[in-house]
């Protein structure tokens, strides 16, 4: 009998109670000092390997943990430091750590953005600062603590080379092997070390192999890992790509690494199309993911085990890994306190530990004999059939929809009858700030504690509130300010039929901020107006236009566990035709601007260019779907963030919003550039101010900002806006910020006016 082993790439690090979570805030508040707050976190890092190693897995991961991001690990960990942090050698301090992170005073945060097609945000690395060089070897400080207080020898997990320099900016394109080559060697001494240490495996994570790279970029890979490999040749390095197919897979076959894991559930079957053709290296370990590292669906552990059955004609058994197909980072921690949910749906999901359960069962069926976990292997299909007929339905609505998704007229001809509003506008983006009282309302009312019309009567006063509060500040076009949502697709699911909650099922979106995503596992229909009394109560406070507020389809559906018995845009289109009626009902009422978010729009890019076409235009079409029954008269927002838009400005146009709002202040106003040479002719803004940095922005700031953006845009068409909802902040800071901002637009207006006059 030969061994075949389990591994793991990555554990949720939020915590089962969300205790990383409520620890990181409040070591930010200065709740708990320095030594605590590392003690405390030391025992949640500690507690997640050892869970790991009860649950039977082989390869625990290490590294995988972080205080708030593993991409901004990996750059502190070679001093990569944006240079305004005045940063010089020496182990990055904490506090600095964080402000790369959140920012701090005199010093803008990073960049953040997502994480290939996921709503996991990693902190952009800068080489802006000093010469990267190996300041901390962390991975090898994580094996020792978890040898030393468990006694277990872990597998570090390491972000390459090519992954980590691709993701990071500060460098020109053509630079860019002159940075890898400058990684080359810190890699090396990280391996070395680790050698050193008696460690067995090591993961490299590059799943750019799984993005259109070149045939010639993997060459370079082969040179690089080579280099990397004879640095440490006991060390048995495993090559990690995840997410979708690996590209020029004889070529990546041939890199000088001992493992190769793949990704054998988001490949379309793909990945096994071409090991099935050109074979395996015998000289190579098979880290096979066959159990979904991003959905919660439970997997079929028949079908699963005929599949890594199939694999060993290619794959000596003992030279096989059975692991998730990428880091559990993005599903909930475990399944096991939901009893809330439908009992069915309970047992058709799998969470982080659930799917670990899946690995060492499949593991062990493959080395044992199915015999073994016979009934295991059973209980999956049984629960998968009973889930399957819970959900009822599967309808194909709105796939091939007769309806028009065409405005009645085009943009130039719309603008003309749209609410008049001078140049300029100033507006936000929805949400204000959740306070503690918000949160704790709407807890005493999911209690019970208060009644529907009480916390009615709560939401109204915030609503009322903060319209006074926006007429005072000067804004031009308010909101109703999203005090009855805790978030932005959780809300909408919570109206419309088909979409289950769980309720411990959080996941990290970024820094400390956790989401939980519905789950829909039926067919998705509008049953009553969702936002329709906020809004129109919104709107009776005020002479000014209030936008209604809206998540849109691809959003909606991005950030959901997706049911997959049916296509995805079939399920975007189902949410969008609710939206549809949501969208009709507003404009009854009388709402003349409907804001329809599509933050997640981007993100959910295919990894391969090839298939970006495809993905925009059902994007498109279900936005539109949603957005095009409105009369001419009605002015159609939307608003996206924390994505590189660039390359599919073009789909983004195509979805005919009036009005676009779009963040730019992160990347400290890169996108501006591509106006320069495409023309965007509808109404824009390109957010004015940071709104994740807890520091009130300075009004000059704000003006260089509008005055760069409108040596590309006209000011007729450029509104004015934070880069995204507020509703992370405090109320004083938002309201001064928004003062500043609106201070700045009636400066730059003045002028503009002035400047017309002569
Ligand atoms: N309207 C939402 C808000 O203001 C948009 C949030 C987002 O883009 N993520 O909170
Ligand atoms: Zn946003």
């Amino acid at each position: 009998m030969s061994k075949v082993m389990s591994s793991n790439l990555g554990y949720p690090r939020i915590g089962e109670n969300r205790e990383w979570k409520k620890l990181l805030e409040q070591y930010w508040s200065k709740k708990v000092d320095v030594e605590s707050f590392e003690k405390q976190m030391e025992d949640i890092r500690l507690n997640h390997v050892k869970k790991q190693g009860d649950l039977g897995v082989d390869l625990i991961p290490l590294g995988d943990f972080s205080l708030y991001d593993h991409v901004l690990d990996t750059a502190v960990m070679f001093g990569v430091v944006p240079c305004r942090f005045h940063y010089h050698g020496g182990k990055v301090p904490l506090d600095t750590y964080f402000g790369i992170a959140r920012g701090m005073k005199d010093a803008s945060a990073s960049e953040m953005t997502k994480w290939f097609n996921t709503n996991y945000h990693y902190i952009v690395p800068e080489f802006s600062g000093s010469e990267p060089e190996l300041v901390e070897n962390r991975p090898l400080a994580l094996y020792r603590e978890a040898k030393e207080k468990l006694g277990i020898k872990g597998k570090p997990v390491i972000i390459g080379p090519f992954t980590f320099v691709r993701l990071s900016k500060g460098y020109d394109e053509a630079d860019e092997y002159a940075i890898i080559e400058k990684m080359v060697p810190l890699y090396a001494q990280v391996l070395k070390e680790l050698q050193e240490e008696g460690v067995d495996w090591v993961q490299m994570d590059e799943p750019i192999l799984c993005t259109s790279i070149s045939k010639q970029e993997v060459e370079h890979f082969k040179e690089v890992y080579k280099v990397l490999k004879q640095s440490a040749p006991e060390v048995k390095v495993i090559l990690q790509t995840y997410f979708d197919r690996l590209e020029h897979y004889k070529e990546v076959m041939a890199i000088p690494v001992d493992g190769i894991g793949m990704d054998f559930i988001h490949d379309r079957g793909e990945n096994w199309d071409a090991l099935r053709r050109n074979g395996f290296p015998e000289d190579k370990f098979l880290a096979a993911g066959v159990v979904d590292g991003r959905n919660i669906w439970r997997r079929n552990l028949v079908d699963a085990h005929s599949f890594v059955t199939l694999l060993t004609d290619h794959v000596a058994k003992d030279r096989l890994i059975i692991q998730p197909s990428s880091s559990l980072l993005h599903v909930p921690v475990t399944v096991r306190k939901e009893d809330a949910l439908d009992q069915a749906l309970k047992k058709g999901i799998s969470f982080a530990d659930e799917k670990l359960k899946e690995v060492v069962i499949l593991t062990k069926a493959l080395g044992e004999g199915a015999w073994g976990v016979q009934k295991e292997l059973d209980e999956s299909v049984k629960s998968i059939a009973a889930l399957h007929e819970s959900s009822g339905n599967k309808s194909d609505v709105g796939e091939e929809s007769p309806l028009n998704v065409r405005r009645g007229s085009p943009y130039s001809i719309r603008r003309k009858v749209q609410p008049h509003l001078p140049l300029l506008p100033t507006t936000t983006i929805g949400s204000f700030p959740q306070t503690s009282e918000v949160r704790r309302q709407r807890m005493k009312w999911r209690k019970g504690e208060i009644g529907d019309d009480a916390y009615q009567q709560f939401i109204r006063g915030e609503i009322k509130r903060w319209i006074t509060i926006q007429e005072e500040v000067g804004l031009d076009v308010l909101v109703h300010g999203e005090f009855e949502r805790t978030d932005m697709v959780e809300f909408f699911g919570g109206k419309l039929e088909g979409f289950q909650f769980t309720t411990f099922g959080w996941v990290q979106s970024y820094g400390s901020r956790c989401v939980k995503p519905p789950i829909i596992f039926k067919d998705v229909n509008f049953i009553e107006a969702m936002t329709v009394d906020e809004t129109v109560y919104a709107q009776s406070l005020t002479a000014k236009p209030v936008k209604g507020m809206l998540t849109g389809p691809i959003t909606i559906l991005n950030w959901s566990f997706v049911r997959e018995d049916l296509s995805r845009y079939t399920v975007a289109n189902q949410i969008a035709l609710s939206l549809r009626k949501e969208i009709e009902a507003l404009e009854a009422e009388g709402i003349r601007m409907i804001q329809v978010d599509e933050p997640a729009l981007r993100e959910g890019l295919p990894l391969k260019k090839e298939r970006w076409d495809e993905y925009l235009q059902a994007a498109v079409h279900s936005f539109k779907l949603a957005t095009s029954s409105v009369q001419d008269e009605t002015q159609i927002h939307t608003h996206m963030c924390y994505s590189d838009f660039e390359e599919i400005m073009e789909a983004i146009s195509d979805l005919d919003a009036d009005i676009i709002s779009i963040e730019t202040s992160r990347s400290h106003g890169q996108l501006i550039h591509i106006f320069e040479e495409s023309i965007y002719d509808k109404g824009i803004g390109l957010g004015v101010y940071d709104i994740h940095s807890p520091h009130i922005p300075e009004r000059e700031e704000i003006i260089t900002h509008i005055k760069r953006s409108l040596k590309v845009l006209n000011p007729k068409q450029f509104w004015i806006n934070p880069d995204c909802g507020l509703k992370t902040r405090g109320i004083t800071e938002t309201i001064s910020s928004l003062k500043v901002m609106v201070e700045a637009a009636e400066h730059v207006r003045t002028e503009l006016l002035v400047k017309n006059e002569r």
